[in-house]
């Protein structure tokens, strides 16, 4: 089961983006002579969302669930991570797969519930907004395109509980689809903001421990109820993660800063520019030196 981003050619995804009024012909059930063949050979990103009901099914901490289940991927070209399932040791297929068919059907992930059907979010040129549009996916081993079931994507969302899962995940499409969309304006983050964007979406129980420490309550100036609030409950913590990382890649003031706090990080910004300005000067004058080498000889 692949979850392709966009349409190759000679891949299986149909190359036609449709709305969520399209009508599709599909029904996977069990006794279908593919049964669990998706399962078998997979490749699954993660969402946060995903991480979160998977983990809290199984009783594990995320570190534990990240560890066992995961392995992490590049999703754009300056490393900020994205997470996939890893599958049975020395095999493709999901760890999760049984006979009966899906071990954990109730918290499957995002991918599962769509296919055949590929999310692609894309965010035109001055939009504020991602819009959804989605492909078809056809692989020879799958026939349950081959029942005589028809209803439209809307539908085939709702029926696999998959409205939810990308309502939850939306802040998080939204960072990465700004990153790559503003990727040369904003440049490659620092390794701490890379590791700030995996804590946050993905290892939640480090980020709690995060949002609850000293330094970050002396830097971040939340409301009590507000911080009570995204300490005790994991859907709050997430999303709270989202807009935490819109200040940390973009430099949104998503989140107010103290007083003190505020004008520390105003100074470092200024010397950060300085610096920045002081090196360029710098880089300035020996490239005009190397283009007049013998000035000085004359
Ligand atoms: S989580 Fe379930 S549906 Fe998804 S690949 Fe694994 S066994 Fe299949
Ligand atoms: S019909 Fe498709 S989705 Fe269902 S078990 Fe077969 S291969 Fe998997």
């Amino acid at each position: 089961m692949s979850q392709p981003s966009v349409p190759f050619p000679q891949s299986p995804v149909v190359p036609n983006m449709v709305d969520g009024a399209h009508v599709i012909q599909f029904q996977c059930h069990k006794g279908i002579g593919c049964w669990n063949a998706c399962c078998s050979n997979i490749d699954i990103s993660l969402t946060p969302y995903d991480l979160l009901r998977l983990q809290k099914r199984l009783g594990l901490s995320s570190a534990e669930f990240l560890t066992k289940y995961t392995f992490p991927y590049e999703l754009d070209k300056d490393d900020i991570a994205g997470v996939k399932f890893r599958p049975v040791e020395g095999g493709s297929a999901c760890q999760f797969m049984t006979p009966e068919g899906c071990g954990v059907y109730e918290d499957r992930p995002t991918a599962c519930r769509y296919y055949p059907v590929a999310l692609v979010s894309m965010r035109k040129e001055g939009e504020a907004f991602d819009s959804a549009s989605y492909a078809l996916v056809k692989e020879d081993h799958c026939k349950g395109h081959e029942v005589a079931r028809s209803l439209t994507i809307d539908d085939y969302r709702k029926e696999q509980g998959v409205v939810e899962y990308d309502e939850l995940a939306r802040g998080w499409r939204q960072l990465i689809l700004k990153k790559k969309s503003t990727g040369p304006a904003i440049g490659k983050p620092s390794l701490k903001s890379r590791q700030l964007f995996f804590m946050a979406c993905y290892n939640l129980d480090q980020f709690r421990a995060f949002v609850t420490s000293d330094s970050f309550c002396q830097l971040f100036a939340l409301p009590p109820e507000e911080h009570a609030k995204i300490a005790g409950d994991d859907i709050e913590l997430m999303l709270f993660g989202f807009r935490f990382l819109r200040q940390v890649l973009f430099g949104e003031e998503s989140i107010p800063l103290n007083d003190d706090a505020a004008k520390a990080r105003a100074e470092k910004v200024r010397e950060k520019r300085m610096q920045e300005e002081r090196e360029a000067a710098a880089r300035m004058a020996a490239a005009a030196d190397n283009d007049h080498p013998l000035d000085d000889e004359d």
